[in-house]
């Protein structure tokens, strides 16, 4: 006896080829049927005996398509209608949006053995793609997902390619982007100057450039990168000289894992993230002695790699290159080009060709970075691959909250929707004190919303008055939620842990906004998605000049050593490096507390330390301080867990002083002990500080929970030796993993505060 099921899937179900392979699927168990696309996702029926129903189901859940994610997936019995077989209907448009767009993807297997198939008619075609694989995000347009809502629009579809759109069987069956030599996207040569180069290949003519050491500008999935050879130490040179790039690391890509290996140290785990869906860049160790230019990271024990995730990558690396640097197009901190004419402005005198294309990118996104930490992936940037993969909310989380929306921090912004138990994060939008930046916010906050088809009902931002998404959020009319920075971060690590009991919240970052109107950083809370308590924090240090004090570590040295040493300053090293004018300038700052504000930040404490031990006087990124810092520390000596003196007061909130370390710090210098050692104490007492306060809060308030936020905690050092401690003693310990511990993730934090209060506004 037959029977009949309607099902109803929601999540990333449209435009990854979900219907032939539900198609599929019926066909192998002789159902008959239906299934259409709708708004919320896919609608099915389908009849037929129990068994083979059974059988159905179990294999659509098991065997998605590479870029399906199923959200929800409801069926129910409705009556038989001996339908005589099964068939894929035409789309319906209901009034409200809820199926998801798909992260843009890498080239899948299969279209790579076409592409390097010199039998196969899409030979050597930069922009072949099917419904596993290629550009998603990055270039629709509007929803529902359909090939007139994408930036290949203006691309009529040959009869062939055609053919493959209608055919159910065809793995490019609806595949939006399809194209191929004939009817799609081509490649572009430009010179210096922009002048088209036609009369060349454009891919050779660019392999060609590069071997000769040129730098070239390519379009990629999501912007521009500047590109050239990374065993080619006089080209990297001339890219640092010409993006005035002093010292940040350029990430590089290789053809494989294998080509990797020849310069990185890479595991099992980090092998699996390389060559993931989302091919992030990952964080790897360098092999001792390699080939790649000193110039590509400049004093790192690290370097960025990826793998190639464009067809355009595959033809570009293959055979050519150990390592192509390819690092963002843009000059020094502005978000990445990525429309052709500005392109050509911003890269204009950098780079000597571009190698561009005609399919235009609607959307930046950044490439993504990951590194591994303690057995599990931490996110540093989140955005292509990723992005807008929706995040999951705890299942206590109040699924009928109003739509919020959350306008992040000030550096590493990302916004955050959510909508009905779903968090919606943009990719990376960067530094917002930078206009290009800015404009990229606004942009992306639109498309966010027309993607999902909804409109905030409130806002949320950060309570530091001076912020560019402060003054966003003030500008507009919806209500508005302000939270503090601290208290948004441990939010962040709380919900994508699934979350919503209350935690003892270890959040040490740069700076942030406090309820006190000081700089906070260094601090112990404990709280939920409801509210949160101060129970104590690092001590309060003057930064003599405030911003530029984040800028010039050697001025929080100084600070540091005034407060543990007043007047009487040991002979240091460092001091005599500060022009004597200026130190004593900084010292009256100091003494009479002029433009000095006091922060608790531990990013600053690290900056400071940094300095002590010969770390840069300047700094030309945030947080290469802490970066060069934790890179002093050499894993092959028996230090062991050895620390420095720290105290806590008896008032309320507790204070963390840190007078006694510095001190310490100074004698060990004096004693001639080995940088690396000082920085292994250092990160050890850390450890041991947050170890200590999780053990006063849990005397006081029974809370056996932790859970680490805030930029610091991009330090592998000091997340694993604090883990280890802490689970030591017991402590259940949650990290990030979905979401950056820097303020990328802090929208995510900020919306679900918000999202609570919006429920219940007394709690
Ligand atoms: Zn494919
Ligand atoms: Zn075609
Ligand atoms: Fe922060």
């Amino acid at each position: 006896m037959n029977k009949r099921l309607r099902i109803e899937i929601q999540g990333t179900v449209q435009g990854v080829g979900f219907r032939p392979f539900v198609f599929q699927c019926a066909q192998q168990f002789e159902l008959t049927g239906w299934i259409l696309n709708n708004s919320h996702g896919v609608q099915l029926e389908v009849e037929g005996a129990q068994w083979q129903l059974d059988q159905f189901c179990q294999t659509v859940h098991q065997h998605l398509p590479p870029l399906a994610h199923v959200s929800s997936f409801e069926s129910r019995m409705i009556p038989c209608q001996q339908s005589e077989h099964f068939e894929i209907r035409a789309s319906e448009c209901l009034s409200e949006q809820r199926a998801q767009i798909a992260a843009d993807n890498h080239v899948c297997d299969a279209c790579l053995a076409e592409l390097f198939d010199a039998d196969d008619r899409r030979f050597g075609y930069p922009f072949i793609n099917c419904t596993d694989c290629g550009p998603r995000y990055s270039i629709v347009t509007a929803v529902p997902y359909d090939r007139s809502t994408t930036t290949m629009a203006a691309f009529e579809l040959c009869e062939l390619c055609h053919q493959e759109y209608q055919n159910p069987a065809s793995r490019r069956f609806h595949a939006q982007p399809n194209a191929c030599a004939q009817c799609g996207p081509q490649l572009q040569l430009f010179d210096g100057q922009a002048q088209a180069l036609t009369e060349v290949d454009p891919l050779t003519e660019t392999i060609r450039r590069l071997q000769a050491g040129q730098i070239v500008a390519i379009k990629g999935l999501g912007g521009y990168h500047l590109v050239v050879d990374g065993c080619n130490d006089h080209a990297v040179q001339r890219l640092r000289r010409r993006k005035q790039r002093d010292d940040k690391p350029f990430a590089v890509m290789s053809a494989s894992l294998e080509q990797a290996e020849r310069y990185a140290q890479i595991s099992n785990d980090e092998a699996r993230l390389l060559q993931g869906p989302q091919r992030p860049i990952v964080l790897l160790s360098q092999l001792a002695h390699n080939s790649l230019s000193p110039y590509v990271a400049p004093g790192q024990a690290t370097v960025g790699v990826m793998l190639p995730y464009t067809p355009l990558h595959h033809l570009l690396l293959r055979d050519q290159f150990v390592a192509l640097v390819m690092t963002s197009g843009n000059r020094s901190d502005e978000p990445m080009a990525y429309r052709d004419d500005d392109a050509r402005d911003q890269l204009q005198g950098i780079a000597d060709a571009f190698l561009s294309h005609n399919r235009p990118i609607q959307m930046r996104v950044d490439d993504s970075i990951v590194r591994m930490m303690a057995g599990q992936s931490l996110l540093l940037r989140r955005s292509r691959g990723y992005v807008p993969q929706a995040i999951s909310l705890p299942v206590d989380f109040p699924r009928d909250a109003p739509v919020t929306l959350a306008l992040g921090g000030e550096l590493k912004n990302t916004l955050c929707l959510i909508r009905g138990g779903q968090a919606f994060l943009s990719q990376h939008l960067g530094d917002l004190t930078q206009p290009s930046a800015y404009e990229a916010f606004c942009a992306a906050n639109h498309h966010l919303q027309a993607l999902l088809q909804v409109q905030p009902q409130q806002l949320a931002c950060d309570l530091h008055p001076d912020y560019a998404s402060r003054r966003f959020a003030d500008s507009q009319t919806e209500p508005l939620v302000k939270i503090q920075h601290h208290h948004a971060h441990l939010a962040s690590c709380l919900v994508e842990n699934g979350i919503c009991q209350p935690c003892i919240g270890v959040i040490f970052d740069g700076l942030g906004y406090g309820a006190d109107g000081q700089l906070w950083g260094g601090e112990f809370l404990v709280g939920d998605l409801h509210g949160y308590q101060r129970l104590g924090h690092l001590d309060y240090v003057a930064m003599p000049g405030g911003d530029a004090a984040t800028r010039e570590p050697y001025r929080m040295a100084l600070s540091y050593l005034h407060h543990s040493f007043g007047r009487q300053l040991p002979e240091l090293e460092v001091l005599s490096q500060i022009p004597h004018d200026h130190r004593q300038l900084l010292l009256l700052m100091l003494d009479r507390q002029l433009n000095s504000p006091l922060t608790s930040s531990c990013g600053r404490l690290f900056d400071a330390v940094a300095v002590l031990l010969g770390g840069p006087q300047q700094v030309s990124y945030e947080g290469q301080a802490a970066v060069e810092l934790e890179m002093l520390i050499d894993d092959s000596t028996a230090e062991g867990d050895r620390c420095y003196p720290f105290e806590f007061s008896r008032t309320t909130p507790f204070v963390c002083d840190v007078r006694p370390l510095i001190r310490a710090i100074v004698d060990d210098l004096g004693a001639g002990v080995a940088s690396s050692q000082i920085s292994r104490r250092f990160h050890n007492t850390l450890a041991q500080v947050i170890v200590a306060a999780a053990q006063r809060i849990r005397c006081q308030h029974g809370l056996e929970c932790v859970a680490l936020s805030g930029g610091v905690f991009q330090n592998r050092y000091l997340v694993e030796t604090t883990l280890r401690l802490l689970q030591k003693e017991n402590f259940q310990v949650y990290r990030h993993h979905l979401v950056p511990p820097n303020d990328g993730g802090l929208s995510l934090g900020q919306a679900a505060i918000a999202s609570v209060a919006a429920i219940h506004p007394c709690a």
